[in-house]
């Protein structure tokens, strides 16, 4: 006994002992679930994949059809032959990309923040949103050129937050907008654009940008999606309201009205999809309180120019529209610039991204959120960033790559921030 107590603080004061994450209870598990990444390279097996996603609401994909890009999806372990067999059947290639999604996402556990207490914010884990916020309070309470909003609530009652970095509002100088996490799961995109914000905060070199340019962050737009992810599923996308007794969310990023509903296979009507863009343009409390934020800031003389929403996963910085193949009336400097992100993401790691407008590059969609601030005419330098990676990880990027990721891409962002103000 004494043997074994003797061999247990042995291993503790060599391993340090760190109390293990365990998720809650009834943390929805995927054990056993693979991500099928398929190839469509003719309109049949285009099409073959349009029917598969129309008729197995079970599959959850990941990337939309697409005959430019590859399709990936997840598929629950009951229907892994069957699946396999309807893509050998349409000649089809495939191939699982993620083995087992329930064993890739425990081995993260250590890397999640996911309990209610709070710790010091880092880039090393994905920390939960009561950890964030309260990281945006201390920034706040310590800078003076930090300034918090409450722009409205979520549907679940959760404060949607706007977070403004200015050393002198009252000068309208050229502002850019960046939002991440409308996509639950998209852990990345949160952790790249507090990292940037802590950038911008602490690091002399990237705070004398404010200088010439202000900064407004929506960093999680869709608290209730991303509280979700934390307490019951992973790979939760959309928003938490309520459409039926069965149905919950709204794909937030087809919420948008610009074109809304305007595409054929653009955005879904059926609520059970993770493409559904609810019943009416910005029916959901998160998107309308954007909407509404924005819209009166710029009234009141915010100098609005650049809009990045932030994604993954894919490495892609692209450009409007979504809605339809045509270019955007900026397309050539949007595209020039747009390669230069993409130069400066590459020198810092040598991650490769593509550029181009967004329905082209990877699939159409209707209603976005970047389709809405460039239509509009509220922004001109309208940019969706896809991070890290092109598909090994996919949504469950290791906690360990967060920070080459949000390295690589304020090197890109900055570039936007440099070009508004002409330097
Ligand atoms: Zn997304």
């Amino acid at each position: 006994m004494y043997k074994l107590i003797l061999t247990v603080l042995a291993f503790c004061l060599i391993q340090t002992c760190a109390a293990k994450t365990v998720p809650s209870q009834g943390y929805q598990s995927f054990d056993g679930y693979q991500v099928i990444r398929a190839q469509a390279r003719t309109l049949e097996q285009g099409m073959s994949l349009i029917n598969l996603q129309r008729d197995h609401p079970s599959l959850d994909f990941w990337k939309e059809p697409s005959l430019t890009d590859d399709t990936d999806f997840m598929v629950p372990s009951d229907k892994i032959l069957e699946i396999s067999q309807y893509l050998s059947l349409h000649n089809v290639e495939f191939y699982p990309l993620i083995k087992d999604v329930g064993q890739l996402i425990a081995s993260q556990y250590d890397g999640y923040q996911m309990t209610g207490v709070r710790e010091p914010i880092s880039w090393t884990k994905y920390h939960n949103l009561a950890t964030m916020y309260e990281w945006f309070q201390n920034l706040t309470e310590a800078h003076s050129f930090v300034h918090v909003y409450t722009i409205g609530q979520s549907t679940e009652g959760r404060d949607i937050k706007v977070v403004r970095l200015s050393k002198d509002p009252s000068a309208n100088k050229p502002a850019m907008f960046i939002d991440s996490a409308i996509h639950a799961r998209e852990w990345i995109s949160l952790a790249t654009v507090s990292y940037i914000m802590n950038q911008i905060v602490n690091n002399p070199e990237d705070n004398a940008l404010l200088d010439d340019v202000d900064f407004y962050f929506l960093p999680i737009i869709n608290p209730d999606g991303y509280e979700y992810t934390f307490t019951t599923n992973r790979m939760w996308r959309k928003t938490r309201s309520r459409n039926s007794a069965s149905c919950y969310g709204v794909d937030a990023n087809r919420n948008y009205d610009y074109e809304w509903s305007s595409c054929s296979g653009c955005s879904s009507g059926v609520c059970t999809s993770e493409t559904f863009r609810g019943d009416t343009p910005f029916s959901e409390p998160e998107t309308e309180a954007m909407r509404v934020f924005i819209e009166q800031s710029k009234q009141s003389g915010v100098n609005f120019q650049s809009y990045i929403s932030v994604h993954s996963y894919g490495q892609y910085f692209m450009l409007p529209w979504g809605y339809t193949p045509a270019p955007p009336a900026d397309y050539e400097e949007l595209q020039m610039v747009a390669n230069y992100v993409a130069g400066n993401i590459s020198a810092v790691y040598g991650t490769e991204y593509t550029t181009g407008s967004s329905s082209t590059t990877i699939y159409p969609t209707d209603g976005t959120s970047q389709d809405w601030a460039y239509g509009t005419g509220l922004f001109k330098y309208v940019y969706t960033a896809e991070l890290r990676d092109k598909g090994i990880y996919g949504f469950i990027l290791p906690p360990t790559l967060i920070l080459p990721t949000a390295e690589e891409t304020w090197a890109g962002f900055k570039v936007v921030a440099k070009h508004i103000i002409g330097k």
